[in-house]
């Protein structure tokens, strides 16, 4: 397809739970989204089986869905991202979810939306059953689809830092300097308010919370046949 440098940018990341596109990659879907770059995030759940339930507790397990999408929906609004879908699939168990299906959904997604940029889990190196089963499933759907679209792992915090800790170089990883949107990340940390009431440093005054938020965000790249390029930037 040829694009021309007025087409819109576009990224699709697809996550496990409302809050990791906030808590793992919110500075930089709020970059890329103050840049014009339109983003597109599927929950694969609604996260209805967190542990968290607010703090003091006022939700249980048939209020926090619906309260969990109210919130993933603030955080989009913090964050700029402009479309926000749902898989349904239940709260820990996209691992049980049937993989052919999971992989069919992802793909046509990815047909639909032609994004230059798909965001999704390590299948290793997720972290959470959820994350390894959603990032699994759109790694075989982008082999499958043969997109053009460049794909990376989110990560968490600093720990991409260094690389070579898990077996990858300087050049496999992407750095992103989110240092001018942390208040929006920070905005959408609020914003996930039951998962994050429990944590004190959140709700510190801006100038002190905003501190404890990391300056760059790291991404591991999924397709490594990818040419080098700029390591600062996911485009
Ligand atoms: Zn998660």
């Amino acid at each position: 397809m040829n694009r021309t440098d007025t087409d819109t940018r576009k990224i699709l990341a697809i996550l496990a739970h409302p809050d990791d596109e906030s808590f793992i990659c919110g500075g930089t879907l709020a970059k890329y989204a103050s840049e014009g770059v339109e983003i597109t995030l599927v929950s694969a759940t609604r996260g209805e089986m967190g542990r968290r339930m607010g703090n003091p507790p006022y939700l249980n397990r048939e209020s926090m869905p619906a309260a969990r999408e109210l919130e993933l929906r603030q955080a989009c609004m913090c964050l700029g991202i402009r479309e926000l879908l749902f898989f349904d699939i239940r709260d820990k168990t996209v691992e049980f979810a049937d993989e052919e299906n999971l992989i069919a959904r992802v793909a046509a997604l990815i047909h639909d939306i032609d994004p230059d940029v798909v965001l999704t889990f390590h299948e290793k190196l997720g972290g959470h059953p959820d994350h390894c089963a959603i990032g699994k499933a759109t790694t075989a759907a982008m082999r499958r689809t043969g997109h053009r679209s460049k794909l990376y792992f989110i990560t968490f915090g600093d720990a991409m830092k260094h690389p070579a800790r898990f077996g990858y170089t300087r050049k496999d990883v992407i750095q992103v300097d989110v240092r001018d949107h942390l208040e929006a990340k920070l905005a959408a940390f609020r914003a996930h308010r039951c998962q994050t009431e429990i944590d004190e440093w959140v709700w510190l005054p801006d100038k002190e919370a905003l501190l404890k938020l990391s300056q760059h965000e790291y991404f591991l790249k999924g397709n490594t046949e990818t040419p080098t390029q700029d390591l600062h930037d996911l485009f």
